[in-house]
Formats: C-alpha cells, sequence, structure tokens
C-alpha cells in the first residue's frame, strides 16, 4: 500500500447526469458532481479508476474524499464476495467548471462488470471514482503518454484504447505544431467526429 502513498488520486463520488451512443460499439456517460470541480483537468490519456458495485451499493467505508492509500486500504477490508470490481478508464472530457466529467466505454460482448454497467447506466445512478485532485499536483502521475523528440508517431490501438490514443494525439500535435492523423478501422468504433 506504500506505493500509494504519495498518489494524488482521491475518491470521488459522482452520478451519472446524461448516457449517448457515439456508435454500435461506445457510450459516453457524463458524471456529474460538485465536487468534480476538484478533478484535476490533466487530459491527455490521463488514467482513473472506476468501482462497480457488486451488491447493488457500496460498502459503507468506501467514502468520498479518502485518498487512494486509503481507499485501497478500505477497499481490500471487504469481503471478496462484496467488494467492487475496479477498472481502469481514461478520464476522456473533464470540465471542471461545470463539476462533470466524460467516460466513453467501449460495450465489450459478452459485457464484463464495467461494459455492463456503462451499458444499462442511466441518470441519477452512482459512480465512485478515484482520479487526481487539483490541488495535488504531479500531473504526470498516471499519465502514460511519452513520445519524446520524435516528430512522426504510429500508434495502434485496440478498441478500449481508442480513447487513450484520441486524447493524446491531438494534444502532441498542438505541442509541436504537427498534424495528427486519426482513423477508425472499425465501425463498432465512434467516427472522429464524435471527439
Ligand atoms: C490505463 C487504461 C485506460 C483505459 N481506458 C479505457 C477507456 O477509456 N474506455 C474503455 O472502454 N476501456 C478502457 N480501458 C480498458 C478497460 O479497462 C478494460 O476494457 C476493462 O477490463 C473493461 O472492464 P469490464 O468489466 O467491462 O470487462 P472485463 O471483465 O475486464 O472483461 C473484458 C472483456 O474481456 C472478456 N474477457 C475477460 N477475461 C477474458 C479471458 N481470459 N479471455 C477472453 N476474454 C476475456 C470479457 O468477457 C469482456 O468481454 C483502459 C485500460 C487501461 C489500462
Amino acid at each position: 500500500m506504500s506505493a500509494f502513498r504519495n498518489s494524488p488520486n482521491i475518491l470521488f463520488e459522482t452520478t451519472v447526469t446524461a448516457t449517448r451512443r457515439l456508435s454500435p460499439g461506445f457510450v459516453r456517460v457524463t458524471l456529474g458532481d460538485e465536487r468534480l470541480r476538484d478533478l484535476a483537468p490533466h487530459q491527455l490519456d490521463q488514467r482513473i479508476k472506476i468501482m462497480l458495485p457488486v451488491t447493488g451499493d457500496y460498502p459503507a467505508g468506501l467514502r468520498a474524499g479518502l485518498p487512494e492509500q486509503g481507499w485501497r486500504r478500505e477497499w481490500q477490508s471487504v469481503p471478496d464476495r462484496e467488494r467492487p470490481w475496479l477498472r481502469s478508464y481514461t478520464a476522456y472530457r473533464t470540465r471542471p467548471a461545470a463539476g462533470e466529467l466524460d467516460l466513453d466505454f467501449y460495450l465489450h460482448q459478452p459485457h464484463g462488470p464495467a461494459s455492463g454497467w456503462a451499458a444499462a447506466a442511466r441518470p441519477g445512478d452512482r459512480l465512485l471514482l478515484s482520479g487526481p485532485h487539483i490541488q495535488a499536483g504531479q500531473p504526470g502521475y498516471g499519465v502514460q503518454w511519452e513520445p519524446g523528440p520524435a516528430a512522426r508517431v504510429l500508434i495502434a490501438a485496440d478498441e478500449t484504447a481508442y480513447r487513450r490514443c484520441g486524447a493524446s494525439c491531438p494534444a502532441w500535435g498542438r505541442k509541436c505544431g504537427r498534424r495528427s492523423c486519426w482513423r477508425r478501422v472499425s465501425q463498432r468504433m465512434p467516427p472522429p467526429s464524435t471527439t
């Protein structure tokens, strides 16, 4: 657990405010909460963790505001059969001023816990997630996009990495004045106009 002692991530409690089917294979879930104003908008391929309840509701010890070291300790103390599923996602669009965040879920067939949750998500549903607090600094924590001095980059990604790449490439292009070209190769992916 000491690995998370310096983590900038805390637990946020959010509510689904909207869902939108982007393509046959993707759904965008918009989450809202006042406290999401404190979610750092690092963008790029910023990784977050989401928690899906196993028994319909979350164990009481998993409270908003817990730092990563604390929520992981609580999470591990929950009996196996009740412990929420933990999955990695990309904080695709953060809108701190509005207290909102978009997550784009690839809908696995058959669904796993996270993609099944997203496929059925409705406004009002709760979702706990762990992400960076704006005052914690460390904008590189959870960001793995490091093209270095490369002038040209070719990325091949499956659907689950579509948003990680889609968030990183245009930012990289803007930073070094290069054009980024982003192609989808499957009709199950969202068209570029939905980025
Ligand atoms: C840093 C990071 C960021 C990510 N960002 C995103 C994102 O923004 N959007 C996104 O959609 N995904 C993203 N992913 C991928 C996402 O975390 C996985 O797809 C996740 O496992 C889905 O969870 P699930 O509960 O729906 O399915 P899981 O239970 O994890 O299973 C995934 C699929 O694989 C199948 N499966 C499971 N085990 C096996 C097996 N042994 N053999 C064959 N099939 C199997 C399941 O049936 C299901 O269809 C990201 C991953 C990482 C690491």
